[in-house]
């Protein structure tokens, strides 16, 4: 797809990295004054508010609504500030245009759904506000896409797409798993579109939002979204991330290391080009390897279609994983990363044998 008069979401001076930042909800007009008045020399380009809050379970804070709309305005007035809320029907886009908000941002819970997307963008058909895209809460690239595809057709041309992580079930230390292959995929496919990561729903707890925000901006993200809340401990929802302005400059934004994308310096190229190149000796060296393995496993393959024997053999699976694991902790790599590799050999393992023994 072409990327013809795609601009960026936020517009920033020189390049420099985009901060929004603001209370994961709108609550009250004290809540939002202090914020506005203890985060305003940090000169965010955008203030997040969600108003209209998508909730889990019921029973939880839902957002306090269009009431909270003046407030936000007043301290888009008073502070000079640009402010964003969540959209997720076409009746919010409705209000939020009304209202004067200055950019919106699609959830993740909205990502997800074609059909809201379509709603959501048809009402903005003919209307020039920037939008900003999260991912859908599953690992599919698609349905992101997808959503961005729709916005572009309904004329929305200042996009950016956000990383906030993906769902899971089971034990991570993050609340949301980053998948930043996926996002990566994304750019590669829109390379104009403006690229943003949400650190505090990826990290669920200030103690990993440094660490995101430098993975953000070592992978030449143009800025990031974080939940900040004039008393984090007190907020009605998701009091465990937030964390106050103070703590976001002086543990986040003073820390942050910014690189460069490039250099010119051709003593550094030179080193660089002479290390990638032993890099793209291994990755050859591993393909054939790897292409090895799948010839002695089509032979398995056609002795197991004599002897009538299923391809899967859980035992044997087992003693592959607790071996390679074992294996890769000596050679310091991580049982996360032996764990996929391996499951995608064996995937990979598992058709070349299918194709061998149903042909
Ligand atoms: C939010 O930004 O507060 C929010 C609900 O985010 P997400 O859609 O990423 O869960
Ligand atoms: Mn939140």
């Amino acid at each position: 797809m072409t990327s013809n008069m795609l601009n960026p979401a936020i517009t920033s001076k020189n390049g420099e990295k985009v901060l929004i930042l603001g209370p994961c909800s709108a609550e009250s007009p004290d809540q939002l004054h202090e914020l506005a008045k203890r985060s305003v020399h940090l000169k965010p380009h955008l203030i997040r508010a969600g108003i209209w809050k998508p909730r889990t379970r019921p029973g939880h804070f839902q957002g306090m609504g269009e009431q909270a709309i003046p407030w936000l305005m007043e301290i888009k007035k008073e502070y000079g500030l640009k402010i964003c809320t969540e959209v997720a029907n076409s009746h919010h886009v409705e209000v939020a245009l009304k209202a004067g908000f200055d950019t919106l941002w699609i959830g993740a819970r909205t990502t997800v759904n074609p059909f809201y997307v379509q709603d959501i963008s048809d009402a903005l058909k003919g209307v020039d506000i920037p939008v900003m895209v999260k991912n859908p809460l599953n690992p599919d690239l698609y349905l992101w896409l997808g959503a961005i595809e729709r916005f572009l057709q309904s004329g929305i041309n200042r996009l950016a797409a956000i990383h906030r992580g993906f769902s899971f079930y089971g034990n991570s230390i993050y609340r949301n798993t980053p998948r930043w292959q996926i996002p990566i995929e994304l750019k590669r496919r829109i390379p104009d579109l403006q690229m943003l990561v949400d650190i505090s729903h990826i990290s669920g707890h200030p103690e990993h939002l440094l660490e995101i925000a430098q993975i953000a901006y070592d992978l030449n993200y143009d800025g990031i979204m974080v939940e900040v809340h004039p008393e984090p401990q007190n907020a009605l929802s998701d009091a465990e991330q937030q964390v106050t302005p103070e703590f976001l400059e002086k543990e986040i934004l003073d820390k942050l290391i910014y690189r460069e994308v490039s250099t010119n310096d051709v003593q550094f190229n030179l080193q660089i080009d002479e290390i990638r190149n032993k890099i793209d000796q291994i990755d050859d060296d591993l393909l054939k390897l790897l292409a090895k393995r799948m010839q002695l496993v089509e032979q398995i393959g056609l002795e197991k279609k004599q002897s009538r024997i299923s391809i899967f053999q859980p035992k044997r699976w087992d003693e592959i994983i607790t071996r390679l694991v074992e294996f890769g902790k000596h050679e310091n790599l991580s049982e996360e990363f032996i764990f996929n590799l391996i499951e995608a050999i064996h995937i990979e393992s598992i058709q070349h044998q299918s194709q061998k023994m149903n042909k």
